[in-house]
């Protein structure tokens, strides 16, 4: 417990509404994704401004009281569990897009802001935030800049280190700082954004975030894939690389991993296939046709039995956010569209499709 001075500080700080400490809030915050661990806090802190935090965290380097940053908890390496007590100083109200710059092709945010409302937000102005983890519905973008989270989007566009621009943040004594910004060629000195991210909240409190956007892929395309072994399937990946085509997402699933999933969703995935590959490719329309590169023939090559084919949009985006209920998403639409499929892979091919058809009388 907290000395009682202490406390009404801390609630004059931040407000009695945004100070909890009753036995079901400090349970509520004593763990977070990762199994087994657990710590009750003192006390539970929503700041709402920078100002706030920077008040807090003077008044708690002071007192000697051990701060823990939270986001939405779902870190995987006990990083928000209070193990010496203390403060957990919850970020979820930092929550605002401040701007999103089409010009200069940036947005600027609160540290608390949810992954996929950042997604949605910039999309709608036809821009893109690439890094896509799994807990991107959940998990807030200062978390993920804390811990460098990537997902399945990282083979092509990176992860969240890639994309942190500027930052403003503040330091244990209660020191309000900013580095970095929005110009690309902003090289000066030591480079802070880039200590800053992945620190795990050892370092500093972030409470603003400047990212790079780039531009929305106007097109997206599913092809999946079944192998008879496993080695075919990894070959395919290093085929499809080294013919210069870096897909936006590419998920492998084992023999066991497809059983799952076809109990789940009832699929009629080939069971008898020991692999498959779920290939998803995005593109910018040029002369007003999309232009995916990797077809059926990467995947049909070198092989001796295998099966491939294609989706358009719907069931591939939902692939692109998150396992396994993107991959469920993805193999159904796939699944569904099956002869509509065809005809687009031999467009994406730049062929007249007969070649694709021939594929799959091949099967
Ligand atoms: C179902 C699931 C799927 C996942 N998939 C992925 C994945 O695909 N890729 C991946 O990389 N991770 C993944 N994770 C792990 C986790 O979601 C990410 O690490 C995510 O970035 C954590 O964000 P959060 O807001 O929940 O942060 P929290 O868990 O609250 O905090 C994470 C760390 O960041 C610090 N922190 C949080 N906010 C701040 C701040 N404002 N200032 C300073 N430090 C701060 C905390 O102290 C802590 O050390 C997954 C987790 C789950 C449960």
């Amino acid at each position: 417990m907290l000395p009682s001075d202490v406390k009404e500080r801390l609630i004059a700080i931040v407000g009695a509404n945004y100070y909890l400490d009753s036995p079901n809030e400090l349970y509520a915050y004593s763990y977070d994704a990762t199994p087994i661990y657990q710590a009750l806090p003192d006390a539970v802190l929503m700041p709402g401004t920078t100002q706030e935090v920077a008040e807090v965290l003077k008044l708690a380097n002071e007192h000697g009281i051990p701060i823990v940053t939270r986001g939405s908890g779902t870190n995987l390496a006990g990083g928000t569990i209070p193990i010496h007590g203390g403060i957990v100083l919850n970020m979820n109200r930092f929550n605002e897009i401040y701007e999103i710059d089409t010009a200069n092709l940036t947005a600027t945010i609160g540290a608390g802001v949810v992954t996929a409302d950042l997604h949605k937000a910039v999309e709608a102005v036809g821009l893109f935030y690439p890094p896509d983890p799994g807990s991107m519905r959940i998990s807030t973008v200062g978390g993920n800049l804390a811990q460098c989270a990537g997902g399945m989007r990282g083979l092509k566009y990176g992860v969240t280190k890639d994309y942190v621009m500027g930052l403003e943040y503040v330091l244990p004594s209660g020191e309000i700082l900013r580095c970095g910004g929005k110009n690309v060629k902003d090289v000066a000195g030591y480079d802070m954004t880039r200590l800053l991210v992945g620190s795990e909240g050892t370092l500093a409190v972030i409470t603003e975030i400047t990212v790079k956007l780039v531009p929305l892929p106007e097109t997206k395309r599913t092809l999946v894939a079944y192998f008879t072994n496993l080695t075919d399937a990894a070959r395919t990946v290093e085929q499809v690389i080294a013919a210069k085509i870096i897909p936006a997402t590419v998920e492998f699933l084992d023999q066991g991993t497809m059983k799952v999933v076809d109990d789940y969703a009832k699929l009629g995935l080939p069971l008898d296939m020991k692999s498959m590959l779920l290939i998803e490719q995005d593109a910018r329309r040029i002369d007003g046709r999309p232009r995916h590169r990797a077809d059926r023939r990467h995947c049909l090559e070198g092989g001796r039995r295998r099966r491939a084919r294609s989706a358009d949009g719907g069931g591939g985006r939902e692939a692109a956010l998150g396992a396994p209920s993107g991959v469920i998403g993805a193999v159904a639409a796939a699944a569904d569209d099956d002869s509509r499929g065809c005809d687009g892979a031999a467009l994406a091919a730049g062929g007249d499709g007969r070649g694709d058809r021939a594929d799959r009388r091949e099967i």
